[in-house]
């Protein structure tokens, strides 16, 4: 590639963030295209009358301390960049219709909670949980920025990683396997096989059988190391990405929609702007999702016809509705951050409206609501087909938000009088604003259904990043999938000199 040959990533979500970040650091020239007037995609926050609210993630670990395994860290690390936390515990509290768990990062603190509902249950979560973090503890040894996903991994992890690699032969069959298996040999009691089901679906958008070991391992594993909110709420993560990525000499391009990755003869030649402007680029990486890429930023013969169709065919996991509340805090002392409620029993825990997510940050982060308030964001599943901007999309909204406002009664039951602003996002809105197919959480790729694609595409210099790729869905997974995608841009000697 020339030196006035720049390296543009289409998006700035967490995943094409990391990608440039490090591509930066490893003196290319970038350039990262982002629809949105602001950074971020999923993870990015947004403010109104003094409210400061995250569109979506908000539950984090392994953001600072030495031996983080999360991929986040790491990119920070590389590019001279840290945040702030507050660290809490209780992580969270679970509400079903019978009874409500505080669930700990202590793993101690959690199996007595447990053990209170139910003993035997209890000692079960406890053998399922060993085994996973087995292969957490064997995982360790490697950081993510050792990995590429192209043959020279194997050169990479043999040169540094031998006794690394040694102790994860024992987990290599955990390592496909999908956590429904890990709880099949382990635990009968179907209280916590809700449970793990349950935290299964947060993580991935599917239950025990559908979730991948490795990401659950990695998910009991962090946590019980602490989990922590960032001072600033999930925008301080994008920020300090943006910064890192400026401070390396890469730029981003706020309200710059790609129109067209071009293609000449199979190779990548650059995008065209949706203000017509073309920026040429041997290597474009695409952080948009799968669908997006393939449908939209690509002329159907770019692909081979065979490969397109089967992508496309890729299931995907529902969109969301969303309720953001601005609310009066007086008499909620004692008020805690995470909340998952489940409303129904006899319900799978996977139907829409079923189980909601509620986190209010300002329980850690003051800064985040007017002086007296708290800022809610409470959310659930909701399928895209059906919803239409028309004359009654207002009532379907107000009607759809109303499994919502149950869940946060069940925390804060007169909260509906203490609203002060009041946000309503259906799945039409988070397309629109994260610019994702239908809205989508991502694909839904059951273990052992399938592999989540890696970062090479069939056309020579795209590449894919975010949670349409390797590892997956989730801030830790899609800055994985940005560090495995630039460390295939470089050398093995670039990577081995940046660890
Ligand atoms: C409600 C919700 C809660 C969540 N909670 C958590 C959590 O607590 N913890 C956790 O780890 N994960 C959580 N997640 C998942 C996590 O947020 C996502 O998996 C992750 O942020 C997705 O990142 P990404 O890199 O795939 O890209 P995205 O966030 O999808 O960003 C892609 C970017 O590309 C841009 N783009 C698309 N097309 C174009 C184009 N043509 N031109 C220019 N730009 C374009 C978009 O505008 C967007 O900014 C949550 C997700 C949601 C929706």
């Amino acid at each position: 590639m020339s030196p006035q040959s720049p390296i543009i990533i289409i998006g700035s979500g967490i995943g094409g963030l990391c990608a440039a970040g490090l591509l930066a650091r490893y003196g290319k020239q970038v350039i990262v295209c982002e629809s949105h007037t602001m950074a971020g995609g999923a993870a990015h926050s947004f403010r109104r009358r003094g409210f400061e609210f995250d569109s979506g993630p908000s539950f984090y670990c392994g953001l600072t301390g030495k031996d983080s395994l999360n991929p986040i860290k790491q990119v920070l690390d590389a590019l001279g960049e840290s945040i702030q936390v507050i660290p809490y515990d209780p992580l969270g509290h679970y509400h079903f219709p019978e009874t409500s768990l505080a669930v700990y990062s202590n793993p101690a603190q959690y199996h007595q909670q447990l053990h209170k509902i139910t003993p035997q249950g209890a000692k079960e979560f406890q053998q399922f949980e060993q085994r996973l973090l087995g292969l957490y503890e064997a995982m360790k040894g490697i950081p993510t920025l050792a990995l590429r996903s192209d043959w020279l991994v194997i050169l990479v992890l043999l040169q540094r990683y031998l006794p690394s690699l040694a102790k994860m032969l024992p987990y290599l069959s955990l390592v496909q396997s999908s956590v429904g298996n890990v709880m099949d040999a382990t635990v009968k009691d179907p209280w916590v096989r809700r449970l793990i089901d349950l935290e299964c679906f947060l993580l991935s958008g599917l239950k025990a059988h559908g979730t991948i070991a490795p990401e659950v391992a990695f998910m009991l594993g962090e946590r019980s190391r602490g989990v922590e909110y960032p001072v600033g709420g999930s925008a301080a993560i994008v920020n300090a990405l943006v910064r890192g990525l400026e401070k390396w000499g890469g730029k981003l391009r706020l309200g710059c929609h790609v129109e067209q990755i071009l293609v000449e003869s199979g190779k990548v030649t650059g995008v065209r702007l949706r203000n017509g402007e073309v920026l040429s680029a041997a290597i474009v990486i695409s952080n948009a999702t799968l669908w997006d890429t393939y449908n939209n930023l690509l002329r159907p013969e770019d692909l081979p016809a065979a490969y397109r169709e089967s992508a496309l065919k890729t299931p995907a996991v529902e969109s969301f509705m969303h309720l953001h509340l601005g609310i009066k805090a007086d008499g909620l002392d004692n008020l805690t951050g995470h909340h998952v409620v489940v409303h129904d029993s006899s319900q799978d825990i996977t139907t829409p409206g079923n189980t909601c997510m509620i986190s209010i940050p300002s329980v850690w982060d003051k800064n985040l609501a007017p002086e007296g308030h708290h800022v809610v964001h409470a959310y659930t599943l909701e399928p895209y087909a059906g919803w239409e901007s028309n004359d009654e999309y207002e009532a379907k909204k107000r009607e759809k938000s109303q499994t919502l406002y149950r869940a946060l009664e069940r925390i804060i039951p007169d909260v509906r009088k203490r609203v002060v602003l009041e946000l309503i996002g259906t799945p039409l809105t988070h397309a629109h604003y994260l610019r994702r197919y239908q809205g989508t959480y991502g694909p839904a790729i059951a273990a052992g259904k399938g592999l989540f694609p890696s970062t090479h595409t069939p056309i020579q210099g795209l590449y894919r990043v975010g949670d349409s790729t390797l590892p997956g869905i989730g801030v830790p997974a899609v800055a994985a999938s940005g560090i495995l995608c630039a460390n295939s841009l470089v050398n093995v000697g670039q990577m081995t000199e940046l660890l």
